[in-house]
């Protein structure tokens, strides 16, 4: 049966599919495996994580960005030629990140994902960092994706999350502790920890040192 709706539906492009975009921008990948490499960033918005102490705060509410569509998304990424496509949030496995990744790939774009777990995975990754909160834990089946883990670190009951979060990647999965950037402690915590847990690497953002996004 051919209904007026999906007639409608069909005749949308899935490059005219649209996302709530925070902002895209080149810079340099600032923090994990892949610092100081060159990245094109698209932060989507929505996240309902709710970290106390998130810096992007601003992306948590969806309705208030424009959508932005696969073709403009993938044209502004492909134009800029970076070593890899970040896609970030905001939590943007809220999203179905097939088609845009599926876009970025046809345009034989290197993408990456950075999420905190908290939905099932969609989409196709060369890369993906999970970054685990406990505010809300990570969907049990992203653990097995995962090439990095970052955990956030801003006291010492961070430490037992790390450990716990630790258990449930991979073994080859690289592992990083990232402090907190606005925790005084934390640098001189992770330092210490590391010192007799070898396993574990320091995550430092470097783009906050250099004062870009
Ligand atoms: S998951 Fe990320 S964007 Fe969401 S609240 Fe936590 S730090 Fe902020």
């Amino acid at each position: 049966m051919n209904s007026l709706a999906s007639v409608g539906m069909k005749a949308i492009a899935p490059q005219l599919k649209t996302y709530p975009i925070v902002e895209r921008f080149h810079s340099l990948q600032g923090e994990g495996t892949w610092t100081g490499m060159s990245a094109f960033f698209i932060r989507l918005a929505g996240c309902d994580v709710h970290c106390p102490w998130c810096d992007q705060k601003e992306s948590w509410n969806s309705n208030l960005y424009p959508q932005q569509s696969i073709k403009t998304l993938t044209d502004a990424a492909k134009a800029a030629n970076p070593a890899m496509v970040v896609i970030t949030g905001g939590e943007p496995l809220i999203h179905d990140l097939f088609p845009l990744t599926k876009g970025l790939k046809q345009l034989g774009l290197r993408v990456h994902l950075e999420t905190s777990g908290a939905y099932p995975l969609t989409g196709e990754f060369d890369w993906i960092t999970l970054s685990p909160k406990p505010f809300k834990v990570p969907h049990e089946t992203v653990y097995s994706q995962v090439n990095e883990l970052k955990v956030i670190i801003a006291n010492e009951a961070d430490l037992n999350w790390a450990e716990k979060q630790e258990k449930k990647v991979p073994s080859q999965t690289i592992k990083y502790l990232q402090p907190e950037w606005n925790s005084p402690e934390s640098k001189s915590l992770i330092f210490d920890y590391i010192l007799s847990n070898p396993q574990w690497r320091m995550s430092l953002q470097i783009h906050k040192f250099l004062g870009v996004r």
